[in-house]
């Protein structure tokens, strides 16, 4: 027997028309460097439906890649909503990528317009012949004086909205795919993540959770996590889904910056990886704010930085957990009811974890390899595979070898991870970060979590290191907070305590910045090429 009920379709559509008709009079602010620039819900439809209308009469075709290259802000949220409202997909670029691998990712996704945001369109222009699909660059004036190119490709936004007829929105394929991804591609080429309209809503529903982000119509928030960093976790249609306000910072993503947008729109959630909360707190701390949450994920949060922000903001940080592949967002590790009256430990510890997953996302931990499932009992680790449907099944147009589930239908996220009794995860390390000492692994996540929690030491990164006898060992690479002085002694003496004996670091290197990848993490391939002869000879 089939159940009555209607069927309408999980589509972007059905958000957009949500937050246009029941909460227009709500506001979105664009941080500018002029100062924030103001528009409502009502406004942004209005010309939200209008850029339907531009997509139409560029001609792109039906299932066209549309590419944004841009900060987060008000006009990068009406390509969120316009590009798959009318059928085309969403390829959100990375600004901050090295040019091939955005010549590349252009080019396999064969997009056939870019719009890109005037302050970095020096990045994007000298690419575009190689591009060989783009047909239209449509730039956005976010301010600045960059000379806009004298191109027939070019147009201007603002004429091609002003112009345009405002159109209805109706997809009738919740399947369709709505955006695409690229995940940066540690080895190898990046490799393309396709969501679906049905997979968006659904995740969009999740993530408004209590339990995760826990977003409602009094909510003002605020995605530092770029738009073009997995869909800014989900927070650009999950604001939307709940009439909440939105607030963008547009191009001032400098730590002061932030933390006077938090400060005077009244920030009540936000979300970033953790290098920006280490930039943001010295900034933040002592001020009055209206912050409920802290959302941070895409590396492990360190315990001494959720600490100090609960110590100097008034609120630890919530970690979460996810990849592109998990549309980003698949556990949370809000504090449980049980541990409402545990020692300060016993909750540092928890926020530390990555996590429970939500309704819809199941996790299992396996010997590598296999498909035999390890206990939870936050003892064995193997490897984390996740399946559901916010999972990805397959990349888009994959290279050969980039498989992503298991014969038996799980995903696998590459990361270690051990489960408790309560299903929450906690990672150990990528498979590629963990270090091979003597036969045994080494979690360089917990090296770093353990040195990062003296007071002196800013950030922490460990590597792997050729080592004749025991194949490999951990090297600490240490910045120290401006002013400090430190010893390597010091810091294996502040460690010792904390992890076991073997797994004290053999060498100390202090630097003066741990190198970033291009969404703000560590970047431990670059460290790893930088001591691949270590000690130098
Ligand atoms: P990339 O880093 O390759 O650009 P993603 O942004 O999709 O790709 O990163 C996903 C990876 O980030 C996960 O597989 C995991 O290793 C790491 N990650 C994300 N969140 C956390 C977390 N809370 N703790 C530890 N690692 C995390």
């Amino acid at each position: 027997m089939r159940g009555h009920m209607q069927q309408t379709p999980l589509t972007i559509d059905s958000i957009f028309r949500y937050v246009e008709r029941h909460h227009g009079h709500k506001p979105i602010v664009t941080n500018s460097p002029t100062g924030p620039v103001r528009t409502t819900y009502g406004e942004w439809a209005v010309r939200t439906r209008k850029l339907g209308g531009v997509l139409d009469t560029l001609g792109l075709t039906a299932d066209a890649r549309v590419g944004t290259f841009a900060w987060n802000s008000a006009r990068h949220l009406e390509l969120y909503f316009a590009v798959p409202s009318t059928g085309r997909v969403l390829h959100t670029l990375n600004i901050r990528l090295f040019p091939e691998q955005l010549t590349y990712i252009a080019n396999h996704a064969e997009d056939e317009a870019v719009f890109v945001d005037r302050t970095v369109l020096p990045l994007f222009w000298p690419l575009v012949d190689s591009m060989t699909t783009v047909r239209h660059v449509v730039v956005m004036d976010d301010g600045g004086d960059n000379a806009i190119p004298d191109d027939p490709r070019v147009s201007l936004y603002e004429d091609l909205v002003a112009a345009a007829e405002p159109i209805d929105f109706r997809v009738e394929d919740e399947n369709l795919a709505a955006s695409m991804c690229y995940t940066s591609g540690t080895t190898g080429n990046p490799k393309g993540v396709l969501y679906s309209h049905r997979s968006t809503v659904l995740h969009t529903m999740a993530v408004v959770q209590p339990n995760v982000f826990s977003l409602g119509e009094t909510d003002v928030v605020m995605p530092v996590v770029p738009m073009f960093h997995a869909n800014a976790w989900g927070l650009a249609q999950a604001g939307p889904s709940v009439g909440a306000a939105m607030v963008f910072p547009g191009p001032m993503m400098q730590p002061k910056a932030l933390a006077d947008l938090i400060v005077a729109e009244g920030v009540t959630f936000t979300a970033g990886v953790p290098t920006i909360w280490q930039g943001v707190l010295p900034e933040l701390a002592g001020r009055e704010h209206r912050l409920r949450d802290i959302g941070c994920g895409g590396s492990a949060v360190p315990a001494a930085l959720s600490e100090a922000y609960r110590e100097r903001v008034g609120l630890p940080i919530l970690q979460a957990w996810g990849m592109t592949e998990t549309h980003p967002v698949a556990t949370a590790a809000r504090l449980p009811r049980h541990l409402f009256d545990a020692d300060d430990e016993d909750k540092v510890a928890w926020r530390a974890r990555a996590g429970v997953p939500f309704m819809g996302v199941e996790v299992r931990i396996v010997e590598a390899g296999t498909t035999d499932e390890l206990p939870w009992d936050d003892v064995a680790t193997g490897e984390l595979q996740v399946r559901g449907s916010t999972t990805a099944q397959d990349y888009y147009r994959p290279d050969a070898g980039t498989e992503l589930s298991t014969p038996d239908g799980w995903m696998k996220t590459g990361d270690v991870a051990a489960i408790d009794g309560y299903g929450s995860v906690r990672i150990a390390d990528r498979t590629k970060d963990l270090i091979k000492s003597g036969g045994e692994w080494i979690s360089s996540v917990e090296l770093e979590n353990a040195i990062m929690s003296h007071p002196a030491v800013a950030e922490a990164a460990v590597i792997g290191i050729p080592d004749p006898r025991w194949d490999e060992r951990p090297l600490a690479c240490v910045v120290l907070e401006r002013g400090q002085t430190l010893t390597a002694e010091q810091v294996i003496e502040h460690i010792r305590p904390m992890v076991a004996k073997w797994w004290l670091p053999s060498a100390v290197e202090f630097i003066d910045e741990v190198p970033k990848t291009s969404v703000g993490k560590f970047s431990k391939k670059d460290l790893r090429t930088r001591f691949a002869e270590y000690p130098a000879p």
